[in-house]
């Protein structure tokens, strides 16, 4: 089979087939696939050997892979070249209290996809549920990440409660924290006052937070209430319309239509990233 053919070229030579996977990737490089991506490949996909994917793991870029074979849960590809280079992505946050199975997997796929790069449930005083599938939830995630282009998958944070993680806040991180009563910043305004720093929005439950808690919240040096508007939003709407102001005015949407990195034909030497 041709490798070098002039359509490679073209963007849409670019394998359809986008899979995230954990160890390192050169030229060259042997990768072993998981049970669960090895069945989705061969009996979902119909691909067979010699059928080319991409496959990127958060640090090295996208590349062209193509498969080896296949045996009783498993595929192994090798890697032929480097489709993208990594790039740097939106150092973006999501706290969030747990909701209801349904509610709680489209937070993971859509933060995901709004290109959060720390996805952290947290448990309020008015959180239900309290317990969190998080392998559900990266699943979500990285399927999301696989499908959306992403060069990088979201972190899913052990779940805390949210006092742990706000005892342990990093000092220099902007809290917009998602106020739909009391004083509260316009989101926009916001934003763009703290666009420098790295941020994380912090969510309530959809029944609030209790007033113990918002007064201890609201105290904290590192917070900023903002408001979303002046209808109050359901939980994950209003942490997708947090995520969608910031990453328009401060994150990697402000660069506009061709932020995301070309594709290039992986027959050409690979570049170095720096
Ligand atoms: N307090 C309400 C509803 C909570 S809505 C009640 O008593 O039922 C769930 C969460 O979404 C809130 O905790 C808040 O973080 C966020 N939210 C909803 N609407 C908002 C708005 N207009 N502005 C800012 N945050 C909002």
């Amino acid at each position: 089979m041709s490798e070098s053919t002039a359509t490679d070229h073209h963007p849409d030579a670019r394998p359809k087939i986008r899979l995230y996977v954990d160890g390192p990737l050169a030229t060259g490089q042997a990768v072993g696939l998981d049970h669960e991506r090895a069945h989705y490949l061969r009996h979902v996909m119909r691909r067979d050997r010699g059928d080319a994917i991409a496959v990127f793991n958060g640090r090295d870029g996208e590349w062209r892979a193509t498969i080896d074979g296949f045996g009783k849960g498993w595929c192994s590809l090798t890697v032929d070249g480097r489709l993208r280079a990594q790039t740097a992505a939106p150092d973006l946050w999501l706290l969030f209290a747990p909701l209801k199975r349904g509610r709680i997997d489209t937070v993971a796929e859509k933060a995901s996809e709004l290109g959060a790069s720390r996805i952290w449930p947290v448990f309020t005083r008015r959180t239900d549920p309290h317990r969190v599938n998080l392998d559900r939830l990266r699943a979500n995630a990285v399927e999301a990440a696989e499908q959306c282009e992403r060069l990088t998958v979201p972190e899913l944070a052990e779940p805390v409660p949210l006092d742990r993680a706000l005892a342990g806040w990093p000092a220099d991180r902007v809290l917009f924290f998602c106020a739909e009563s009391g004083s509260a910043i316009p989101v926009a305004e916001a934003v763009r006052a703290h666009a420098t720093r790295p941020a994380a929005f912090l969510v309530g439950p959809e029944g609030g937070f209790d007033t113990r808690e918002l007064d201890a919240i609201r105290n904290l040096p590192f917070v900023v209430p903002v408001g979303l508007g002046p209808r109050i939003l359901r939980a994950d709407t209003a942490a997708f319309a947090a995520l969608a102001c910031w990453q328009a005015l401060a994150g990697d949407w402000a660069a506009g239509g061709d932020a995301r990195p070309p594709y290039r034909s992986p027959d050409a030497p690979a570049t170095p990233t720096s």
